[in-house]
């Protein structure tokens, strides 16, 4: 039985003739010849590498190996700059926590001073 017709999950992988764009499903056999790609897969609907949506092929998303659709991408920066305000709020409360280490330092001196 032939596979079910679906919107490709394409990934650029390396072959031994360069990098060559193909869809990742198991089931499914298909490439981009290279020197099509340009014309023929911005403008596609394809499936999204990472939720399995589709959205429409750019040539902004064929920069990356693995293109996925705008909500993941929201997603990917949304995390990355939670992670990056977690380690931001880490150092700053490292840096408190040693003003208060000086503050206290200070008083146990005028404490033990009397
Ligand atoms: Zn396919
Ligand atoms: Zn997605």
């Amino acid at each position: 039985m032939p596979g079910k017709k679906h919107p490709h999950r394409y990934e650029h992988v390396e072959t031994p003739i360069g990098f060559v764009w193909r869809c990742s499903l198991p089931e499914c056999a298909h490439y981009m010849p290279q020197h099509m790609e340009s014309f023929l897969m911005p403008g596609r609907r394809v499936m999204c590498n990472e939720c399995s949506n589709t959205f429409i092929l750019t040539p902004v998303k064929m920069q990356s190996i693995q293109p996925i659709c705008d909500a993941c991408e929201t997603e990917r920066l949304m995390r990355r700059r939670e992670r990056e305000l977690v380690s931001q709020t880490k150092s700053d409360s490292i840096k408190s926590d040693e003003a208060n280490t000086e503050i206290l330092e200070a008083l146990l001196k005028e404490i033990g001073e009397r």
